[in-house]
C-alpha cells in the first residue's frame, strides 16, 4: 500500500515538474518571439563633424540623456527601480530575457500587446507612476473642485500627485526627482561650458535652469531659437501620452542628434518652391492658398542618442516640438527628421516588407533615396494646400470643419502630395527623370509598413485609402497568380493627381461629410490588402537601437 501510495506521489511529482518546465520553455519562447519583434541596429554618426569640444558637448549631453532613462523608468511604474535591480542581480537565462525586453519596453509591460505583464502580477495603472496608486478619475476631479485654487499645480504637465494623510498634494517635478535633476542640471551646465554657439549654450544653461526650477517657459522658447548650430538637441519633460489617465503629466526624453548640412541644404532648395509648389496642385484657382508661410522650419538630423519616453518601444522617426502653445504661438514649431533612424527601418523593415509584397521585377527601384525624399516632401507637404478657409462667409479652419476625420484626411493628404510633387520636382530638373520609378514603388512598399500599425490609426487609414483608390484606379495592380502587387506607370500619376484633388477639395470646402464618405469606402482591409498583410507575420515589427556613442563611452568608462 505504501509502495502504490509513493509511485503516485512521484508520478505527481514528476508530472508537476515537467508541466513546470514546459511552462518555463513557453515563457522563453514568448520572450523571445516578443524580443525578436525589435531587430537590434546600429545607430551610427558622423564623428568626423564634430572637433574636440563639439565631441565634450556631446559626452555632457550623453550623461545628461542617461538619467532621463532613469527618470522615464520611474515615470512609467512604481516598481520599475525594484524589478531592474531583481533581474540584473539574476543570472538564469528567463530573467536575461525578462530584463533585454524590460530595457525595451522601459518596464515590465508589452507596448506591442496593449501592456500586457510579462513579468509579475502588476497591471500597468492607466496614470502610470504620476497619481498615487489607487486614485480615481472622480477622486482628482472632486480636490480640484474642493480646492480650485490648486488646480493650476495639480494639472501642470510637471508636477507628481502623490497622498499626503488624506490629502492629495501636488509636488513639483523639480522636487520629486531632485537628486536626478541637480546632477542633470550639472552636466547640462558642463555642456554649455564647453559649447561654442551661443544660442546652444544659452538652451543648455537656461534647460538646466529649468531642471531646478520647474519653470521650462523660457528654455522652450531658447529651443526655438537654435541657429547655426551643428548639435542640435532636446532634453526634458515633453509628451503627455505616457499619462493615459489626463494626459496631462509630461515624461522624461532626450534626443541628441547632428543636423546634416547635405540634407538641410536640399530642404533649403525644396522650401524655394513653396510658391510654385502650392501654384501647382490640382485644384481651382480660389481653393489655393498662398498665405500659409513657412509656419515650421523642418531640420534633418542623424540622431546620436535617443533616452526616456521616445526610446521606449516603438522608435521615433521624426518629432515636432515645443507642445507649449505660448511658445508655438510666439515662435511656431520644429520638425526634426532623423535620418539615420529612417535608414535603419528603411534596411531592416521596408526591405524585406517590399520582398514579400512587390512584383520581383520591381523590387530594383525601392531604394532609400526614395524613400527619405518622400518623406521630406511629405513633411512640406503638411504645410500647403488649405488651412484656414471661409465657410458660409465665416472664417474657420480645416481642422474644425472636418473634426476627427481631420488626422486621417491630412496624412493621406501629404503623403499623396509628398508624391505628387516629387514629380513636381523632377520635372523642375532636382531630379534625375529615372527617379521617379523608384518614387513609386518604394511608397507602394512603404504603404505595407504603415498598414501594419493599424487602419483605426491616421497614418495607417491614409495609407490604406491610397492603396484601395489606386488599386481600383488601375494604379495599383494585384497579380492573382504570384499574389504579388505592382505599379502601372501609365495609370499612377493620373490616379494620384486625382486623389489629391478629391482630397484637397474636401479640405477646401471643409466637407466633412465627404471626409467621411471616403473614408467608409476606402480606409479598409481590403481583400488583396489582408492577403499581403498577412504575409508580413515574420517581419520585425521595429528596431532596437544600439547606439554607436554608448559603445563609445562604455569604452571610455560609464562612470567618470
Ligand atoms: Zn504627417
Amino acid at each position: 500500500m505504501k509502495k502504490a501510495l509513493f509511485l503516485v506521489l512521484t508520478g505527481f511529482l514528476i508530472i508537476i515538474m515537467l508541466s513546470c518546465q514546459n511552462e518555463k520553455k513557453g515563457e522563453i519562447k514568448m520572450l523571445e518571439q516578443d524580443i525578436a519583434k525589435f531587430k537590434p541596429t546600429e545607430i551610427a554618426f558622423d564623428t568626423s563633424l564634430l572637433d574636440q569640444k563639439q565631441m565634450m558637448v556631446v559626452e555632457k549631453l550623453y550623461r545628461t540623456a542617461r538619467i532621463m532613462d532613469t527618470i522615464f523608468l520611474k515615470q512609467v511604474y512604481s516598481k520599475n527601480m525594484e524589478i531592474l535591480r531583481k533581474l540584473e542581480s539574476s543570472h538564469n537565462m528567463l530573467d536575461s530575457l525578462r530584463l533585454v525586453l524590460f530595457k525595451i519596453m522601459f518596464g515590465p509591460f508589452n507596448r506591442l500587446d496593449d501592456n500586457k505583464a510579462f513579468y509579475g502580477e502588476g497591471k500597468k495603472p492607466l496614470g502610470a507612476n504620476f497619481y498615487p496608486a489607487g486614485m480615481t478619475k472622480e477622486e482628482f476631479q472632486n480636490w480640484i473642485d474642493k480646492h480650485p485654487q490648486e488646480k493650476g499645480a495639480f494639472t501642470s504637465e510637471y508636477t507628481v500627485i502623490r497622498r499626503q494623510g488624506d490629502s492629495l498634494v501636488a509636488i513639483p517635478y523639480s522636487q520629486f526627482y531632485r537628486d536626478d535633476l541637480d546632477r542633470a542640471a550639472r552636466y547640462l551646465q558642463g555642456a554649455a561650458e564647453y559649447a561654442e554657439n551661443e544660442s546652444l549654450k544659452k538652451y543648455l544653461q537656461l534647460r538646466a535652469d529649468a531642471f531646478l526650477s520647474n519653470d521650462y517657459y523660457a528654455s522652450d522658447m531658447a529651443w526655438m531659437d537654435l541657429k547655426n548650430n551643428l548639435i542640435e538637441v532636446v532634453i526634458g519633460p515633453y509628451e503627455v501620452y505616457e499619462d493615459k489617465l489626463f494626459n496631462y503629466k509630461a515624461s522624461f526624453e532626450a534626443f541628441i542628434t547632428l543636423r546634416d548640412p547635405k540634407e538641410s541644404e536640399k530642404l533649403a532648395r525644396f522650401g524655394s518652391y513653396l510658391v510654385d509648389i502650392e501654384k501647382n496642385l490640382p485644384i481651382p484657382e480660389k481653393f489655393k492658398n498662398f498665405n500659409r508661410g513657412s509656419e515650421s522650419p523642418i531640420v534633418v538630423t542623424q540622431e546620436i542618442f535617443s533616452a526616456g519616453d521616445t526610446k521606449a518601444g516603438v522608435q521615433t522617426i521624426a518629432f515636432n516640438l515645443p507642445n507649449d502653445e505660448r511658445v508655438r504661438q510666439a515662435k511656431g514649431s520644429k520638425k526634426v527628421l532623423l535620418k539615420n533612424v529612417n535608414e535603419a527601418k528603411f534596411k531592416n523593415i521596408l526591405m524585406p516588407i517590399a520582398d514579400k509584397v512587390l512584383d520581383p521585377d520591381e523590387l530594383k527601384y525601392v531604394t532609400f533615396n526614395a524613400f527619405f525624399n518622400h518623406t521630406l516632401m511629405h513633411e512640406i507637404s503638411h504645410g500647403v494646400g488649405p488651412g484656414i478657409i471661409t465657410i458660409k462667409g465665416e472664417e474657420t479652419t480645416v481642422q474644425k470643419e472636418l473634426k476627427e476625420t481631420y488626422s486621417t484626411i491630412e496624412e493621406c493628404k501629404a503623403d499623396v502630395l509628398g508624391m505628387y510633387n516629387l514629380v513636381f520636382m523632377i520635372k523642375k530638373g532636382e531630379f534625375a527623370p529615372s527617379f521617379e520609378r523608384e518614387i513609386w514603388v518604394t511608397f507602394l512598399a512603404g504603404i505595407f509598413r504603415s498598414v501594419r500599425f493599424g487602419i483605426s490609426e491616421a497614418h495607417g487609414a491614409g495609407n490604406a485609402i491610397i492603396y484601395n483608390y489606386c488599386l481600383e484606379n488601375e494604379g495599383y495592380e494585384f497579380d492573382k497568380a504570384t499574389q504579388k502587387v505592382r505599379i502601372n506607370f501609365d495609370k499612377i500619376v493620373p490616379a494620384i493627381k486625382d486623389l489629391a484633388t478629391l482630397l484637397l477639395t474636401i479640405q477646401a470646402e471643409g466637407n466633412y461629410k465627404g471626409a467621411k464618405n471616403l473614408i467608409a469606402k476606402y480606409a479598409v482591409e481590403s481583400t488583396t490588402l489582408n492577403t499581403l498583410n498577412s504575409t508580413l507575420t515574420d517581419i520585425p515589427v521595429d528596431i532596437r537601437p544600439i547606439f554607436q556613442i554608448q559603445q563609445m563611452m562604455t569604452v571610455q568608462g560609464e562612470k567618470r
